[in-house]
C-alpha cells in the first residue's frame, strides 16, 4: 500500500533501537526523511547510515537525552517543520508501590508525560498552520490495564493518555491526529532487560522467563519492532486521516478486555 508520505518529514525521537527504531524504519521505507534522536552516539549513527542505505532518504542524528530540558531544545530545533512526530523515551524502572517517593514520580512524569507533551506543544503549530501532521505517542498496555510491578509507568502514561484525549480533538480541525500505539511485550532490549529481572527474582533463566511470558500471550510470542514500525506508519499515512485520539494495543492479545 502506498502510504501517500513519500518527501514528508519526521521526527522520531528515541530511535537507535527498538520500537522507536522500527517507527524509523517503516517511515523510512515509505519515504519520510528523518530526525532521529538518542542518548548514546554509536546505535544512532549504525541505525542513521543503515536506513539511508536501505531507503535513500536524508537522516539527521540528535544526540541527546530527550527527557532534560536542553535535549528537547536541541531536538526540537532540528525538527521546526516536521510533518510527522512519533514521541518515545526509556521506560520507568520497575520496583514496589512502596519504593516510590515523590522525586521517583516526577522523574517519571518528566520522561514519559511531559516529555511528549513538550514535543505536541512546541511542534503542533506549524502542523496545524499547514493543514496536516500526524503525531503518534508510543505509551504501553498498561493504559488499558495495570502492570502492578510498573507502577511509576501506569501513572506518567496514563497522564498522556488524558492529555492527549482532550487535544487530539482540539487539534484535529487544522488536519492533524494525534493517536497513542500501546506496546505489548516486544522483543527489545527493554523487554531482555525485563525479562532478566524476573529471571533473577524467580531464579530461573532468561530463556525460561521469556517462555513463561510468551505462554501468556494469545499469539505466544514476542511482537516485532518491525510489526509495531509497520502499524506507526499506517497511522501517520494519508489514510488514517479520520482516526483522532485512539489508543491502538499491539500486544498480540495479552490484554484481556472486549472492547
Ligand atoms: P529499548 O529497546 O530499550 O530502546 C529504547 C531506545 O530509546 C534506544 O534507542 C535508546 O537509546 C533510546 N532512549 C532511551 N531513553 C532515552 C532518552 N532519555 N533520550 C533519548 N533516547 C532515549 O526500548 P523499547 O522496548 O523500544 O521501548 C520503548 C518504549 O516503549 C519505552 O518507554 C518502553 O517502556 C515502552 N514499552 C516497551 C515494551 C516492550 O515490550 N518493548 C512494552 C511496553 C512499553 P539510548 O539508550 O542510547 O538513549
Amino acid at each position: 500500500m502506498d502510504l501517500g508520505i513519500k518527501g514528508k518529514r519526521a521526527l522520531v525521537c528515541a530511535s537507535s533501537k527498538g520500537l522507536g527504531l522500527g517507527c524509523a524504519e517503516a517511515l523510512a521505507a515509505a519515504g519520510v526523511d528523518l530526525v532521529m534522536n538518542a542518548r548514546g552516539t554509536d546505535a544512532l549513527e549504525a541505525s542513521a547510515e543503515s536506513i539511508r542505505a536501505a531507503h535513500g532518504v536524508q537522516v539527521q542524528t540528535i544526540a541527546c537525552d530527550v527527557t532534560s530540558a536542553e535535549g528537547q531544545a536541541q531536538v526540537i530545533e532540528a525538527a521546526q517543520g516536521v510533518d510527522i512526530l512519533v514521541t518515545n523515551a526509556g521506560g520507568p524502572p520497575p520496583g514496589l508501590w512502596s519504593d516510590w517517593d515523590r522525586d521517583d514520580f516526577i522523574k517519571a512524569l518528566d520522561s514519559n508525560m511531559l516529555t511528549p507533551i513538550a514535543f505536541m506543544k512546541a511542534l503542533l503549530p506549524s502542523m496545524m498552520d499547514k493543514g496536516w501532521g500526524r503525531v503518534v505517542n508510543i505509551t504501553s498496555q498498561s493504559v488499558r490495564a495495570p502492570i502492578p510491578a510498573l507502577g511509576l509507568s501506569n501513572a506518567a502514561r496514563t497522564g498522556l493518555t488524558g492529555y492527549v484525549a482532550g487535544t487530539a480533538r482540539q487539534v484535529a480541525p487544522k488536519g492533524v491526529t494525534i493517536n497513542n500505539l500501546l506496546p505489548g511485550i516486544h522483543a527489545t532490549d527493554r523487554a531482555n532487560s525485563l525479562d532478566g529481572g524476573v529471571a533473577a527474582q524467580k531464579g530461573i533463566s532468561i530463556d525460561e522467563a521469556r517462555t513463561q511470558r510468551e505462554a501468556t500471550i494469545p499469539a505466544r510470542r514476542y511482537g516485532t519492532r518491525q510489526e509495531f514500525g509497520a502499524a506507526c506508519a499506517f497511522l501517520c499515512s494519508q489514510h488514517a486521516g479520520f482516526i483522532v485520539g485512539q489508543n491502538i494495543l499491539l500486544d498480540g492479545g495479552a490484554t484481556n478486555l472486549t472492547i
